[in-house]
């Protein structure tokens, strides 16, 4: 067994490295020692370079990499007057700092600024995380299982490395990624002919013939399959490409007025908003919406078209050789057929998490939290505001179920230096309300 740490993270993605970053500046500054185990199953940012599916790497973020891992940099609301000391710290570890390092500072600016592929993050991710090394250890191999410590004081994740079964412990426990793809609805033999927003883009290149013009659904109205439109869109520019969207396609709010909830939802009182202002405007700016600047790329583009309508159902055709798509428009339910289709109808958390948690450790869970797996969809999850499930001891952070009740950047890139201070606050301020005491504790240190 390998010493505990303060906390445990799944996954060496962006949520993690902000944390790292956030930890290390505080263990430089002396504020600590914090120790966090990140435990990584295929390479540090694998997500973004491509590895994982969802992405081949070439695509566009969808967000500046300005609003890299600290910021918005505000953590002196979180940390009183040790705040602007540790965002000092974190600014080596900016977008800025990586780009002049590379001597690609002036010529980004000078370019206005550009969107940068998903790679190019991901290196800056990596970046980060080779270098936020105070208190930090990263750990190669996938967690297999979570579940907690003997005593029930702290987590334990089994991890499946190189030597095999390794096992690590940690007071806390955050649990990052998007999860996997929601289940739609399918025959089985219609199984081949589909592909999942989580597909690897090399098995769309193996299955979709480059010769011809393959017809090709794509389910669902976010980043997602704008994100596989733009893949495919440039692999096989000859296919066909038909965009189902639950509801009218919209693009995203991308205003100030929008972009400041995100960085800071405590502007606005977010929690305190009623559920339905809060569902409003996620599904206006996050879910289900897509990215203005992705989009203003098929503009004028007669191999894409978009049509409203929910699918219900994917049926096996032409011996196997295609697809039949059932969907509810507003003109009523109608048919199409297409050779592909790609469900991008979002992702489920839960249902990945399902998988690493034993039913035993689920059962513990929900009776301490309340139903989390298997509540009704539209009953909040509760999610407090150092990103954890609420009731539920010791701390389980997942950034990615806190975007109703806690704020909408929490799920996403939209203000990563927030979402590491709101979980690494715990471990340096305590649990209570910190202002008090962390004025007196800049104070000693002469900050
Ligand atoms: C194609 C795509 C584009 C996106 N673009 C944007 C965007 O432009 N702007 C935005 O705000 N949001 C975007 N998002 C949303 C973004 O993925 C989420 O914000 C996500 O939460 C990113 O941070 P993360 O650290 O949680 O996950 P990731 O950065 O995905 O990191 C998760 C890591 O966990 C590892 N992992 C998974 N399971 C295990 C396991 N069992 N054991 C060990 N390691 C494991 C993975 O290998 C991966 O490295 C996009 C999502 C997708 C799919």
């Amino acid at each position: 067994m390998s010493g505990a740490a303060d906390l445990l993270v799944v996954g060496a993605g962006a949520k993690a490295a902000a944390v790292a970053a956030k930890v290390d500046a505080i263990n430089r500054l002396g504020l600590g020692p914090i120790s966090v185990t990140i435990v990584e199953g295929v390479e540090p940012a694998a997500s973004w370079k491509g590895l994982n599916g969802m992405t081949s790497g070439d695509e566009p973020l969808a967000v500046t990499p300005i609003k890299d891992v600290g910021f918005p940099y505000e953590s002196g609301k979180a940390f009183g007057d040790l705040g602007p000391a540790i965002d000092r710290e974190v600014m080596s570890l900016s977008w800025q700092q990586y780009l002049v390092g590379r001597g690609g500072w002036a010529r980004w600016v000078n370019a206005e600024t550009p969107s940068i592929r998903h790679r190019d993050y991901g290196a800056y991710l990596a970046w980060v995380l080779s270098r936020a090394t105070t208190g930090v250890r990263i750990v190669s191999g996938r967690v297999q299982q979570v579940g907690f410590t003997p005593g029930g004081e702290g987590w334990t994740v089994e991890v499946e490395g190189r030597e095999g079964l390794e096992r690590y412990e940690g007071g806390a426990l955050l649990l990052t990624g998007p999860g996997v793809h929601r289940h739609l609805s399918h025959d089985p033999e219609a199984a081949p002919r589909m592909f999942h927003c989580d597909s690897k883009r090399g098995d769309f290149l193996t299955r979709v013939p480059a010769e011809g013009s393959p017809e090709i659904a794509i389910v669902g109205g976010g980043e997602s399959a704008l994100s596989c439109l733009a893949f495919l869109r440039r692999h096989r520019p000859s296919a066909r490409l038909t965009v189902y969207t639950p509801t009218l396609p919209m693009s995203r709010g991308e205003s100030f007025l929008e972009n400041r909830v995100f960085a800071d939802p405590d502007c606005v009182g977010w929690s305190a908003l009623e559920l339905s202002q809060r569902r409003l405007f996620v599904r206006q700016c996050d879910r289900g919406v897509f990215d203005p600047g992705g989009l203003l790329n098929i503009a004028y583009d007669d191999h894409c078209r978009f049509l409203t309508g929910r699918v219900v159902h994917v049926a096996s055709v032409s011996g196997g050789d295609g697809v039949a798509v059932d969907y509810a428009s507003p003109e009523g339910p109608s048919v199409d057929a297409y050779e592909f289709l790609v469900n991008c109808s979002g992702f489920d958390l839960l249902e990945q998490l399902r998988g690493l948690f034993a039913p035993g450790v689920r059962a513990e869970i929900e009776r301490q939290s309340g139903p989390l797996w298997d509540r009704p969809a539209d009953v909040e999850v509760p999610m407090g505001r150092a990103l954890e499930v609420v009731g539920l001891s010791p701390r389980l952070h997942i950034p990615g179920l806190a975007a109703l009740a806690q704020g909408p950047g929490f799920a996403n890139l939209g203000c990563l230096g927030l979402t590491a201070n709101r979980v690494v606050a715990p471990l340096l301020v305590g649990d209570e309300a910190p202002a008090a005491m962390v004025v007196t504790r800049g104070d000693e240190l002469g900050l």
